[in-house]
Protein backbone atom coordinates (compact mmCIF):
# COMPACT_ATOMS: atom_id res chain seq x y z
CA UNK A 1 0.00 0.00 0.00
CA UNK A 2 1.19 3.32 -0.63
CA UNK A 3 2.35 5.91 2.08
CA UNK A 4 2.83 9.45 1.71
CA UNK A 5 6.37 10.33 2.64
CA UNK A 6 5.71 13.52 5.04
CA UNK A 7 2.86 13.34 7.81
CA UNK A 8 -0.55 14.14 6.45
CA UNK A 9 -1.34 18.23 7.44
CA UNK A 10 -4.53 19.60 8.77
CA UNK A 11 -5.56 23.15 9.30
CA UNK A 12 -7.96 24.62 12.26
CA UNK A 13 -9.72 27.63 11.82
CA UNK A 14 -9.90 28.59 15.22
CA UNK A 15 -7.83 28.51 18.33
CA UNK A 16 -11.03 28.52 20.71
CA UNK A 17 -11.44 25.56 23.07
CA UNK A 18 -13.53 23.39 20.41
CA UNK A 19 -10.53 24.03 17.78
CA UNK A 20 -7.60 23.70 20.32
CA UNK A 21 -9.34 20.14 21.51
CA UNK A 22 -9.78 19.34 17.40
CA UNK A 23 -6.33 19.74 16.56
CA UNK A 24 -5.49 17.81 20.32
CA UNK A 25 -7.20 14.58 18.83
CA UNK A 26 -6.11 15.37 15.37
CA UNK A 27 -2.48 15.21 16.65
CA UNK A 28 -3.09 12.27 17.92
CA UNK A 29 -4.66 10.35 15.22
CA UNK A 30 -1.01 11.35 13.08
CA UNK A 31 -1.67 14.69 11.61
CA UNK A 32 0.99 17.40 11.55
CA UNK A 33 -1.50 20.01 12.70
CA UNK A 34 -1.65 24.08 12.03
CA UNK A 35 -4.16 26.02 14.20
CA UNK A 36 -4.69 29.61 12.90
CA UNK A 37 -6.43 32.40 14.51
CA UNK A 38 -7.17 35.65 14.09
CA UNK A 39 -7.09 36.95 17.54
CA UNK A 40 -3.72 37.41 19.40
CA UNK A 41 -4.32 34.72 22.35
CA UNK A 42 -5.74 31.59 22.15
CA UNK A 43 -9.22 30.23 23.75
CA UNK A 44 -10.87 32.61 21.59
CA UNK A 45 -14.20 33.23 23.96
CA UNK A 46 -11.85 31.63 26.65
CA UNK A 47 -9.37 34.12 26.92
CA UNK A 48 -8.34 36.87 28.95
CA UNK A 49 -7.70 41.09 28.91
CA UNK A 50 -4.77 42.38 31.51
CA UNK A 51 -5.32 45.87 32.64
CA UNK A 52 -4.26 47.64 35.44
CA UNK A 53 -2.47 44.26 36.79
CA UNK A 54 -6.37 43.08 36.49
CA UNK A 55 -6.55 39.74 34.41
CA UNK A 56 -10.20 39.88 33.16
CA UNK A 57 -11.20 36.07 31.93
CA UNK A 58 -13.52 37.35 29.07
CA UNK A 59 -15.42 34.06 28.81
CA UNK A 60 -16.40 30.66 30.81
CA UNK A 61 -15.59 31.04 34.21
CA UNK A 62 -17.51 27.61 35.71
CA UNK A 63 -16.01 24.95 35.02
CA UNK A 64 -17.75 21.62 35.05
CA UNK A 65 -17.40 18.11 33.89
CA UNK A 66 -13.43 17.86 34.00
CA UNK A 67 -13.35 14.35 33.62
CA UNK A 68 -13.83 15.73 29.67
CA UNK A 69 -10.71 17.35 29.90
CA UNK A 70 -8.74 14.47 31.33
CA UNK A 71 -9.92 11.94 28.41
CA UNK A 72 -9.13 14.62 26.41
CA UNK A 73 -5.42 15.10 27.53
CA UNK A 74 -5.39 11.21 28.20
CA UNK A 75 -5.90 10.53 24.39
CA UNK A 76 -2.90 12.66 23.95
CA UNK A 77 -0.91 10.56 26.42
CA UNK A 78 -0.67 13.18 28.67
CA UNK A 79 -2.01 14.35 32.07
CA UNK A 80 -4.05 17.26 32.46
CA UNK A 81 -3.36 17.63 36.40
CA UNK A 82 0.00 18.06 35.51
CA UNK A 83 -0.70 21.12 33.21
CA UNK A 84 -3.78 22.58 34.93
CA UNK A 85 -4.35 23.24 38.71
CA UNK A 86 -8.74 22.98 39.09
CA UNK A 87 -10.37 23.76 41.98
CA UNK A 88 -13.36 22.55 43.67
CA UNK A 89 -15.47 25.38 43.76
CA UNK A 90 -17.59 25.24 47.35
CA UNK A 91 -20.48 26.75 47.21
CA UNK A 92 -20.94 26.82 43.63
CA UNK A 93 -23.16 29.74 43.61
CA UNK A 94 -25.59 32.10 44.97
CA UNK A 95 -28.96 33.36 43.71
CA UNK A 96 -29.75 36.40 45.04
CA UNK A 97 -33.59 37.73 44.37
CA UNK A 98 -34.73 41.17 44.62
CA UNK A 99 -36.79 40.08 47.69
CA UNK A 100 -33.85 39.70 49.77
CA UNK A 101 -33.88 35.62 49.52
CA UNK A 102 -31.16 33.69 48.44
CA UNK A 103 -30.63 30.14 47.41
CA UNK A 104 -26.65 28.52 47.77
CA UNK A 105 -25.78 25.55 45.47
CA UNK A 106 -23.39 23.50 46.44
CA UNK A 107 -22.33 19.76 45.88
CA UNK A 108 -23.13 18.58 48.94
CA UNK A 109 -26.90 16.75 49.00
CA UNK A 110 -27.35 17.24 52.28
CA UNK A 111 -26.94 21.04 51.94
CA UNK A 112 -28.79 21.78 49.05
CA UNK A 113 -32.03 19.62 50.07
CA UNK A 114 -31.68 22.25 53.25
CA UNK A 115 -31.45 25.20 50.88
CA UNK A 116 -34.08 23.67 48.77
CA UNK A 117 -36.24 23.33 52.67
CA UNK A 118 -35.89 26.35 53.60
CA UNK A 119 -37.36 27.84 50.50
CA UNK A 120 -40.33 25.89 50.07
CA UNK A 121 -40.65 22.50 52.55
CA UNK A 122 -43.42 21.29 50.08
CA UNK A 123 -41.40 20.93 47.25
CA UNK A 124 -38.61 18.68 48.83
CA UNK A 125 -39.81 15.76 46.73
CA UNK A 126 -40.09 17.44 43.70
CA UNK A 127 -37.10 18.46 43.98
CA UNK A 128 -35.51 14.72 44.63
CA UNK A 129 -37.59 13.91 41.96
CA UNK A 130 -35.63 16.80 39.85
CA UNK A 131 -32.82 15.22 40.71
CA UNK A 132 -33.14 12.23 38.94
CA UNK A 133 -35.37 13.33 36.14
CA UNK A 134 -31.22 15.22 35.39
CA UNK A 135 -29.69 11.72 36.26
CA UNK A 136 -31.50 9.87 33.49
CA UNK A 137 -31.13 12.59 30.65
CA UNK A 138 -27.37 13.36 31.74
CA UNK A 139 -27.22 9.11 30.66
CA UNK A 140 -29.23 9.34 27.83
CA UNK A 141 -28.65 13.29 26.59
CA UNK A 142 -24.54 13.49 27.65
CA UNK A 143 -23.15 10.11 28.12
CA UNK A 144 -24.85 8.56 25.08
CA UNK A 145 -25.96 11.38 21.94
CA UNK A 146 -23.87 14.04 23.21
CA UNK A 147 -20.62 12.17 22.86
CA UNK A 148 -21.57 10.12 19.33
CA UNK A 149 -21.76 11.66 15.97
CA UNK A 150 -25.53 12.54 15.13
CA UNK A 151 -24.98 13.25 11.29
CA UNK A 152 -26.85 10.26 10.05
CA UNK A 153 -30.88 10.76 10.29
CA UNK A 154 -30.64 7.03 11.19
CA UNK A 155 -29.04 8.29 14.31
CA UNK A 156 -31.48 10.57 15.30
CA UNK A 157 -34.26 8.36 14.39
CA UNK A 158 -32.86 5.51 16.78
CA UNK A 159 -33.11 8.02 19.71
CA UNK A 160 -36.52 9.31 18.71
CA UNK A 161 -38.60 7.08 21.39
CA UNK A 162 -36.36 7.54 24.08
CA UNK A 163 -36.96 11.25 23.68
CA UNK A 164 -40.45 10.66 23.42
CA UNK A 165 -40.66 8.89 26.71
CA UNK A 166 -38.68 11.33 28.36
CA UNK A 167 -40.64 13.96 26.64
CA UNK A 168 -37.88 16.21 25.64
CA UNK A 169 -40.55 18.08 23.77
CA UNK A 170 -41.02 19.91 26.59
CA UNK A 171 -39.27 23.24 28.11
CA UNK A 172 -36.44 22.80 30.80
CA UNK A 173 -38.70 25.33 32.78
CA UNK A 174 -41.81 23.30 32.19
CA UNK A 175 -40.30 20.31 33.51
CA UNK A 176 -39.00 22.27 36.78
CA UNK A 177 -42.76 23.94 37.17
CA UNK A 178 -43.99 20.36 37.14
CA UNK A 179 -41.65 19.18 39.73
CA UNK A 180 -41.66 22.41 42.09
CA UNK A 181 -44.14 24.95 42.54
CA UNK A 182 -42.17 27.52 44.55
CA UNK A 183 -40.76 30.60 41.43
CA UNK A 184 -37.73 30.77 42.85
CA UNK A 185 -37.09 26.87 43.14
CA UNK A 186 -38.47 27.22 39.26
CA UNK A 187 -35.74 29.74 38.73
CA UNK A 188 -32.97 27.62 40.51
CA UNK A 189 -33.58 24.71 38.40
CA UNK A 190 -34.01 26.17 35.11
CA UNK A 191 -31.77 28.83 34.01
CA UNK A 192 -29.10 26.69 33.50
CA UNK A 193 -29.50 27.14 29.47
CA UNK A 194 -28.71 30.76 29.47
CA UNK A 195 -25.49 29.83 30.06
CA UNK A 196 -25.26 27.88 26.82
CA UNK A 197 -27.33 30.59 24.74
CA UNK A 198 -30.70 28.85 25.44
CA UNK A 199 -33.77 30.32 26.04
CA UNK A 200 -34.98 28.32 29.15
CA UNK A 201 -39.04 28.41 27.93
CA UNK A 202 -38.01 26.67 24.53
CA UNK A 203 -35.19 24.79 24.96
CA UNK A 204 -35.41 20.91 25.21
CA UNK A 205 -35.60 19.69 29.21
CA UNK A 206 -33.12 17.28 27.91
CA UNK A 207 -31.03 20.25 29.48
CA UNK A 208 -32.02 19.52 32.95
CA UNK A 209 -28.84 17.35 32.76
CA UNK A 210 -26.86 20.08 33.81
CA UNK A 211 -28.53 19.59 37.44
CA UNK A 212 -26.78 16.67 37.61
CA UNK A 213 -23.47 17.10 35.95
CA UNK A 214 -23.38 19.55 39.13
CA UNK A 215 -24.00 17.56 41.28
CA UNK A 216 -22.24 14.60 40.58
CA UNK A 217 -18.99 16.27 39.19
CA UNK A 218 -18.92 19.17 40.85
CA UNK A 219 -17.97 22.89 39.62
CA UNK A 220 -14.17 24.20 39.32
CA UNK A 221 -12.45 27.28 38.78
CA UNK A 222 -8.76 26.60 36.37
CA UNK A 223 -6.35 28.57 38.29
CA UNK A 224 -4.85 31.18 36.01
CA UNK A 225 -8.80 31.00 34.34
CA UNK A 226 -10.32 29.08 31.00
CA UNK A 227 -7.15 30.95 29.73
CA UNK A 228 -4.58 28.61 31.62
CA UNK A 229 -6.57 25.93 29.63
CA UNK A 230 -6.36 27.02 26.41
CA UNK A 231 -2.58 27.95 27.31
CA UNK A 232 -2.09 24.37 28.08
CA UNK A 233 -3.55 23.30 25.19
CA UNK A 234 -1.58 24.92 23.07
CA UNK A 235 1.16 22.92 24.65
CA UNK A 236 0.23 19.81 23.87
CA UNK A 237 -0.09 20.62 20.48
CA UNK A 238 3.10 21.90 20.07
CA UNK A 239 4.50 19.10 21.46
CA UNK A 240 3.13 17.01 19.19
CA UNK A 241 4.77 18.79 16.49
CA UNK A 242 1.99 20.61 15.30
CA UNK A 243 1.81 24.98 15.67
CA UNK A 244 -0.48 27.60 16.75
CA UNK A 245 -0.19 30.95 14.83
CA UNK A 246 -2.03 33.80 16.10
CA UNK A 247 -3.14 37.28 14.13
CA UNK A 248 -4.03 34.95 11.05
CA UNK A 249 -6.99 35.02 9.71
CA UNK A 250 -8.43 32.57 7.56
CA UNK A 251 -10.32 34.14 4.51
CA UNK A 252 -11.42 31.30 2.17
CA UNK A 253 -11.57 27.30 2.62
CA UNK A 254 -9.94 26.32 -0.77
CA UNK A 255 -11.55 23.18 -2.57
CA UNK A 256 -9.70 20.80 -5.01
CA UNK A 257 -10.94 17.55 -7.09
CA UNK A 258 -14.54 18.26 -4.75
CA UNK A 259 -12.14 18.46 -1.64
CA UNK A 260 -11.33 20.53 0.89
CA UNK A 261 -7.40 20.90 0.39
CA UNK A 262 -6.74 23.91 2.59
CA UNK A 263 -6.89 27.52 4.10
CA UNK A 264 -6.42 30.81 2.08
CA UNK A 265 -5.45 33.31 4.79
CA UNK A 266 -6.69 37.05 4.63
CA UNK A 267 -2.79 38.10 3.68
CA UNK A 268 -2.82 35.93 0.94
CA UNK A 269 -0.54 32.73 2.36
CA UNK A 270 -1.99 29.32 1.08
CA UNK A 271 -1.82 26.64 4.23
CA UNK A 272 -2.26 23.27 2.30
CA UNK A 273 -4.15 20.50 4.41
CA UNK A 274 -5.82 16.88 3.48
CA UNK A 275 -8.23 18.07 6.47
CA UNK A 276 -9.13 21.26 7.44
CA UNK A 277 -11.24 21.90 10.72
CA UNK A 278 -13.59 24.75 11.09
CA UNK A 279 -13.86 26.41 14.53
CA UNK A 280 -15.54 29.52 12.87
CA UNK A 281 -19.08 29.45 13.80
CA UNK A 282 -20.64 27.52 11.41
CA UNK A 283 -22.58 30.77 10.29
CA UNK A 284 -19.38 32.51 9.14
CA UNK A 285 -17.93 29.20 7.87
CA UNK A 286 -20.62 28.40 4.84
CA UNK A 287 -21.59 32.13 4.47
CA UNK A 288 -18.12 33.29 3.87
CA UNK A 289 -15.50 31.03 4.41
CA UNK A 290 -17.40 28.04 1.98
CA UNK A 291 -18.52 31.36 -0.44
CA UNK A 292 -17.27 30.20 -3.22
CA UNK A 293 -18.93 26.62 -3.32
CA UNK A 294 -22.88 26.74 -3.88
CA UNK A 295 -23.67 24.93 -0.42
CA UNK A 296 -26.76 22.59 -0.15
CA UNK A 297 -27.84 22.43 3.17
CA UNK A 298 -26.45 25.23 5.04
CA UNK A 299 -27.15 28.15 2.59
CA UNK A 300 -27.59 32.11 3.48
CA UNK A 301 -31.47 31.59 3.15
CA UNK A 302 -31.08 28.91 5.57
CA UNK A 303 -29.22 30.31 8.29
CA UNK A 304 -31.13 33.50 8.14
CA UNK A 305 -34.02 31.03 9.12
CA UNK A 306 -31.70 29.52 12.70
CA UNK A 307 -32.36 30.58 15.61
CA UNK A 308 -29.59 32.53 17.15
CA UNK A 309 -28.53 32.56 21.03
CA UNK A 310 -29.20 35.91 22.79
CA UNK A 311 -26.21 38.13 22.57
CA UNK A 312 -24.42 39.23 25.92
CA UNK A 313 -23.49 42.61 27.11
CA UNK A 314 -20.33 42.03 29.85
CA UNK A 315 -18.93 44.98 31.94
CA UNK A 316 -15.54 43.81 32.91
CA UNK A 317 -14.10 46.18 35.96
CA UNK A 318 -11.52 46.53 38.52
CA UNK A 319 -11.42 47.74 42.27
CA UNK A 320 -9.32 49.19 44.59
CA UNK A 321 -9.58 48.72 48.64
CA UNK A 322 -11.95 46.48 48.59
CA UNK A 323 -10.68 42.71 49.37
CA UNK A 324 -12.66 42.37 52.10
CA UNK A 325 -15.37 44.58 51.12
CA UNK A 326 -19.22 43.42 49.85
CA UNK A 327 -19.13 39.88 51.80
CA UNK A 328 -22.02 38.97 50.22
CA UNK A 329 -20.40 38.51 46.73
CA UNK A 330 -19.06 35.66 46.40
CA UNK A 331 -16.76 34.20 43.89
CA UNK A 332 -19.78 33.80 41.38
CA UNK A 333 -23.38 35.22 42.04
CA UNK A 334 -26.22 35.65 40.48
CA UNK A 335 -28.36 38.67 40.68
CA UNK A 336 -32.46 37.18 39.36
CA UNK A 337 -33.78 40.62 38.41
CA UNK A 338 -38.19 41.38 38.75
CA UNK A 339 -39.19 39.30 35.18
CA UNK A 340 -38.15 35.34 34.49
CA UNK A 341 -40.74 34.96 31.67
CA UNK A 342 -41.31 38.12 30.16
CA UNK A 343 -37.49 39.06 30.59
CA UNK A 344 -36.68 36.29 28.61
CA UNK A 345 -39.12 37.01 26.01
CA UNK A 346 -38.20 40.19 25.39
CA UNK A 347 -34.49 38.70 25.06
CA UNK A 348 -35.11 36.33 22.79
CA UNK A 349 -38.66 36.85 21.44
CA UNK A 350 -39.28 40.72 20.90
CA UNK A 351 -35.36 41.68 20.91
CA UNK A 352 -36.15 44.47 23.00
CA UNK A 353 -33.46 46.10 25.24
CA UNK A 354 -35.59 45.69 28.42
CA UNK A 355 -35.11 48.26 31.81
CA UNK A 356 -34.61 45.47 34.56
CA UNK A 357 -32.35 42.82 34.38
CA UNK A 358 -30.94 39.64 35.59
CA UNK A 359 -26.72 39.82 36.06
CA UNK A 360 -24.40 36.99 36.30
CA UNK A 361 -21.58 38.80 38.17
CA UNK A 362 -17.85 37.05 38.16
CA UNK A 363 -15.42 37.47 41.50
CA UNK A 364 -12.53 35.48 40.92
CA UNK A 365 -10.13 37.64 43.07
CA UNK A 366 -11.89 35.59 45.86
CA UNK A 367 -10.51 32.30 44.74
CA UNK A 368 -7.74 33.54 43.09
CA UNK A 369 -6.52 36.81 44.73
CA UNK A 370 -3.53 37.07 41.99
CA UNK A 371 -6.03 38.12 39.05
CA UNK A 372 -5.75 41.57 40.91
CA UNK A 373 -3.43 44.02 42.02
CA UNK A 374 -3.23 44.03 46.04
CA UNK A 375 -5.90 44.66 47.97
CA UNK A 376 -8.37 45.09 45.11
CA UNK A 377 -10.82 42.83 43.05
CA UNK A 378 -11.30 41.78 39.50
CA UNK A 379 -15.26 41.19 38.55
CA UNK A 380 -17.40 41.28 35.85
CA UNK A 381 -21.21 41.81 35.73
CA UNK A 382 -23.28 39.99 32.86
CA UNK A 383 -26.55 40.54 31.27
CA UNK A 384 -28.11 38.35 28.88
CA UNK A 385 -29.40 41.12 25.76
CA UNK A 386 -31.31 40.26 22.58
CA UNK A 387 -28.84 39.53 19.62
CA UNK A 388 -28.26 41.30 16.51
CA UNK A 389 -30.66 40.35 14.70
CA UNK A 390 -34.34 41.17 15.58
CA UNK A 391 -35.63 44.04 13.51
CA UNK A 392 -35.92 46.54 16.56
CA UNK A 393 -31.98 46.45 16.65
CA UNK A 394 -30.70 48.09 19.70
CA UNK A 395 -27.89 50.85 18.43
CA UNK A 396 -25.35 50.06 20.69
CA UNK A 397 -22.99 52.47 19.85
CA UNK A 398 -25.35 54.86 21.87
CA UNK A 399 -26.95 52.71 24.31
CA UNK A 400 -23.83 50.75 25.89
CA UNK A 401 -22.95 53.71 28.32
CA UNK A 402 -26.26 53.95 29.99
CA UNK A 403 -26.25 50.06 29.73
CA UNK A 404 -23.28 50.39 32.00
CA UNK A 405 -24.17 52.84 34.18
CA UNK A 406 -27.67 50.78 34.58
CA UNK A 407 -25.60 47.68 35.13
CA UNK A 408 -23.64 49.75 37.67
CA UNK A 409 -26.78 51.20 39.27
CA UNK A 410 -28.37 47.33 40.11
CA UNK A 411 -24.77 46.18 41.37
CA UNK A 412 -24.92 49.26 43.76
CA UNK A 413 -28.26 48.73 44.75
CA UNK A 414 -27.98 45.12 45.65
CA UNK A 415 -24.46 43.86 45.51
CA UNK A 416 -21.65 46.45 45.99
CA UNK A 417 -22.49 49.26 47.46
CA UNK A 418 -20.69 52.71 46.77
CA UNK A 419 -18.92 50.31 43.80
CA UNK A 420 -18.36 53.27 42.19
CA UNK A 421 -15.81 55.28 44.33
CA UNK A 422 -13.81 51.76 43.90
CA UNK A 423 -13.95 51.51 40.18
CA UNK A 424 -10.29 51.21 38.39
CA UNK A 425 -10.51 49.38 35.09
CA UNK A 426 -13.49 49.40 32.56
CA UNK A 427 -14.48 47.58 29.93
CA UNK A 428 -17.28 46.98 28.16
CA UNK A 429 -18.41 44.15 25.38
CA UNK A 430 -21.82 44.23 23.66
CA UNK A 431 -22.93 42.05 20.68
CA UNK A 432 -21.34 44.47 18.43
CA UNK A 433 -18.00 43.08 20.11
CA UNK A 434 -18.62 39.61 19.40
CA UNK A 435 -19.79 39.64 16.52
CA UNK A 436 -16.40 41.87 15.54
CA UNK A 437 -14.47 40.11 17.82
CA UNK A 438 -15.39 36.51 17.02
CA UNK A 439 -16.83 37.10 13.86
CA UNK A 440 -19.90 35.68 15.55
CA UNK A 441 -23.01 36.09 13.04
CA UNK A 442 -25.70 38.40 14.87
CA UNK A 443 -23.12 38.73 17.48
CA UNK A 444 -24.82 35.65 19.48
CA UNK A 445 -23.16 34.60 22.54
CA UNK A 446 -23.04 31.38 21.84
CA UNK A 447 -23.73 30.68 17.78
CA UNK A 448 -27.14 28.86 16.98
CA UNK A 449 -29.45 27.85 19.54
CA UNK A 450 -29.99 24.67 21.23
CA UNK A 451 -33.43 23.97 20.84
CA UNK A 452 -35.01 20.51 19.67
CA UNK A 453 -35.21 21.56 16.48
CA UNK A 454 -31.38 22.92 16.01
CA UNK A 455 -29.67 20.05 18.29
CA UNK A 456 -28.03 17.11 17.31
CA UNK A 457 -28.44 15.74 13.96
CA UNK A 458 -30.53 19.46 13.29
CA UNK A 459 -27.45 21.09 13.77
CA UNK A 460 -24.56 22.04 11.15
CA UNK A 461 -22.64 18.36 11.12
CA UNK A 462 -19.33 17.98 12.53
CA UNK A 463 -18.70 16.43 9.40
CA UNK A 464 -19.54 19.24 6.26
CA UNK A 465 -22.39 18.62 4.59
CA UNK A 466 -20.91 20.60 1.96
CA UNK A 467 -17.39 19.51 1.51
CA UNK A 468 -15.87 15.99 2.13
CA UNK A 469 -12.46 16.81 4.30
CA UNK A 470 -14.47 19.54 5.84
CA UNK A 471 -14.98 19.50 9.43
CA UNK A 472 -16.93 21.40 12.33
CA UNK A 473 -15.85 21.96 16.11
CA UNK A 474 -17.15 24.21 18.27
CA UNK A 475 -20.32 25.68 20.18
CA UNK A 476 -22.48 26.17 16.77
CA UNK A 477 -21.59 21.70 16.02
CA UNK A 478 -23.08 18.67 17.83
CA UNK A 479 -23.26 18.81 20.45
CA UNK A 480 -23.14 22.36 21.35
CA UNK A 481 -22.18 25.00 23.72
CA UNK A 482 -20.06 25.21 26.80
CA UNK A 483 -16.37 24.09 27.81
CA UNK A 484 -17.95 20.33 28.00
CA UNK A 485 -19.85 20.71 25.32
CA UNK A 486 -16.59 21.80 22.96
CA UNK A 487 -14.78 19.26 24.13
CA UNK A 488 -17.51 16.89 23.23
CA UNK A 489 -17.72 18.91 19.33
CA UNK A 490 -14.12 17.65 19.62
CA UNK A 491 -14.50 13.64 20.33
CA UNK A 492 -17.00 13.45 18.07
CA UNK A 493 -15.00 14.65 15.17
CA UNK A 494 -12.55 12.32 15.99
CA UNK A 495 -14.65 9.57 15.40
CA UNK A 496 -15.22 10.78 11.93
CA UNK A 497 -11.70 11.71 10.93
CA UNK A 498 -9.70 9.17 9.81
CA UNK A 499 -6.24 8.40 11.18
CA UNK A 500 -4.00 9.85 9.66
CA UNK A 501 -1.45 7.88 6.99
CA UNK A 502 1.39 6.14 8.57
CA UNK A 503 4.24 7.93 6.58
CA UNK A 504 6.36 5.64 4.61
CA UNK A 505 9.67 6.81 6.51
CA UNK A 506 8.46 6.04 9.88
CA UNK A 507 6.98 2.48 8.18
CA UNK A 508 10.62 1.79 7.15
CA UNK A 509 11.82 2.99 10.87
CA UNK A 510 9.08 0.66 12.58
CA UNK A 511 10.21 -2.47 9.92
CA UNK A 512 14.09 -1.99 10.85
C1 LIG B 1 -19.35 35.62 28.64
C2 LIG B 1 -19.41 34.12 28.50
C3 LIG B 1 -19.46 33.32 29.62
C4 LIG B 1 -19.47 31.92 29.49
N1 LIG B 1 -19.47 31.16 30.63
C5 LIG B 1 -19.32 29.83 30.52
C6 LIG B 1 -19.09 29.04 31.67
O1 LIG B 1 -19.00 29.57 32.79
N2 LIG B 1 -18.94 27.69 31.51
C7 LIG B 1 -19.00 27.11 30.28
O2 LIG B 1 -18.85 25.87 30.20
N3 LIG B 1 -19.21 27.83 29.16
C8 LIG B 1 -19.34 29.17 29.25
N4 LIG B 1 -19.47 29.93 28.13
C9 LIG B 1 -19.57 29.26 26.82
C10 LIG B 1 -18.22 28.84 26.27
O3 LIG B 1 -17.27 29.80 26.59
C11 LIG B 1 -18.27 28.72 24.76
O4 LIG B 1 -19.37 27.94 24.34
C12 LIG B 1 -16.99 28.10 24.21
O5 LIG B 1 -15.84 28.66 24.80
C13 LIG B 1 -16.96 28.32 22.71
O6 LIG B 1 -15.82 27.71 22.19
P1 LIG B 1 -15.66 27.54 20.61
O7 LIG B 1 -14.48 26.66 20.41
O8 LIG B 1 -16.93 27.15 19.98
O9 LIG B 1 -15.41 28.96 19.98
P2 LIG B 1 -14.82 30.38 20.29
O10 LIG B 1 -14.38 30.53 21.68
O11 LIG B 1 -15.78 31.34 19.75
O12 LIG B 1 -13.52 30.39 19.37
C14 LIG B 1 -13.58 30.49 17.98
C15 LIG B 1 -12.27 31.09 17.54
O13 LIG B 1 -12.26 31.12 16.12
C16 LIG B 1 -11.59 32.30 15.72
N5 LIG B 1 -11.97 32.59 14.35
C17 LIG B 1 -13.23 32.76 13.87
N6 LIG B 1 -13.18 32.97 12.54
C18 LIG B 1 -11.88 32.93 12.20
C19 LIG B 1 -11.19 33.09 10.97
N7 LIG B 1 -11.85 33.32 9.82
N8 LIG B 1 -9.84 32.99 10.95
C20 LIG B 1 -9.15 32.77 12.11
N9 LIG B 1 -9.76 32.61 13.31
C21 LIG B 1 -11.10 32.69 13.33
C22 LIG B 1 -12.04 33.34 16.71
O14 LIG B 1 -11.11 34.39 16.78
C23 LIG B 1 -12.08 32.52 18.00
O15 LIG B 1 -10.86 32.63 18.70
C24 LIG B 1 -19.45 31.33 28.22
C25 LIG B 1 -19.40 32.13 27.08
C26 LIG B 1 -19.36 33.51 27.21
C27 LIG B 1 -19.26 34.34 25.96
Amino acid sequence: MHSPSTPSQAVVIGAGLGGLAAAMRLGAKGYRVTVIDRLDQPGGRGSSITRGGHRFDLGPTIVTVPQTLRALWAACGRDFDRDVALVPMDPFYEIRWPDGSTFTARQDEGAMRAEVARLAPGDLAGYDRFLRDAEVRYRVGYEGLGRRPMHRLADLVKVLPVFGLLRADRSVYAHAARRVRDARLRFALSFHPLFIGGDPFHVTSMYILVSHLEKAFGVHYAQGGVQAIARAMVGVIEDQGGRVLMNSEADAILAEGGRAAGVRLADGRVLRAEVVVSNADPGWTYDHLLRDLPRRRWTPARLARARWSMGLFVWYFGTRGTRGLWPDAGHHTILVGPRYAEHVRDIFIRGRLAEDMSLYVHRPSVTDPGVAPAGGDTFYALAPVPHLGHDNGVDWAARAEPYRQAVQRVLEERLLPGLGAHLTESLVFTPETFRDRYLSPLGAGFSIEPRILQSAWFRPHNISEELPGLYLAGAGTHPGAGVPGVLGTAEVLAQLVPDAPVPARDLRLAAE
